[in-house]
């Protein structure tokens, strides 16, 4: 029996194709996987607006860039439904416990993407006031650079983060600490 692995050996592939002449295809994956797949094409961001980040983060969603392509168009008003974090704007000290409250109330798996300078470093904001940086406070998957950054790089930011998710790992990681 000849097998001829046709997918290329990429941790995001969803499925590793074996090519056989004499029975046909077999397709292999695992469950994991598979369940990364799901996650990473249903993404549904919290509405979270901090500052002008906010304004480019609004528009994706819009025709001109259509976020929906993507499955992440379901903007949720509850952290409850709500799987993704976007950090779009600067973010304060004043306002840093109320991220975290939301961000905990979030459904395992979730996930943080810090958008643009403020967010991720403070910014010109080199002031006491704010947060130089959302990892101080909350575990950043993904930044997105600029100021602001254009609604395409928020919208890379998003397909890297559905690369990451596919492979599974958040999956298993989940099941190994006893978290849905
Ligand atoms: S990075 Fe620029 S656009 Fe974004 S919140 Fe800061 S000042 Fe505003």
């Amino acid at each position: 029996m000849v097998r001829e692995r046709i997918t290329k050996p990429d941790s995001s592939s969803v499925v590793e194709v074996l090519s056989n002449p004499d029975d046909g295809s077999i397709l292999l994956t695992s469950i994991n996987k598979v369940i990364g797949w799901f996650q990473a094409n249903s993404i549904w961001p919290m509405t979270f607006g901090l500052a002008c980040c906010a304004i480019e983060m609004m528009s994706l969603t819009a025709s001109r860039f259509d976020l929906s392509r993507f499955g992440s168009e379901v903007f949720r008003a509850s952290p409850r439904q709500a799987d993704l974090m976007i950090i779009s704007g600067r973010l304060s000290w004043k306002m840093a416990p109320i991220a975290r409250e939301l961000y905990e109330q979030m459904p395992f798996p979730k996930w943080v993407i810090s958008m643009g300078a403020c967010a991720s470093c403070g910014g010109v904001f080199t002031t006491y006031a704010i947060v130089h940086g959302a990892d101080h406070i909350l575990p950043v998957d993904i930044y997105v650079p600029g100021c602001p950054p254009r609604p395409e790089a928020l919208l890379d930011a998003i397909i890297k983060l559905q690369k990451k998710i596919k492979t599974g790992t958040y999956v298993a990681q989940g099941l190994k600490e006893g978290r849905r």
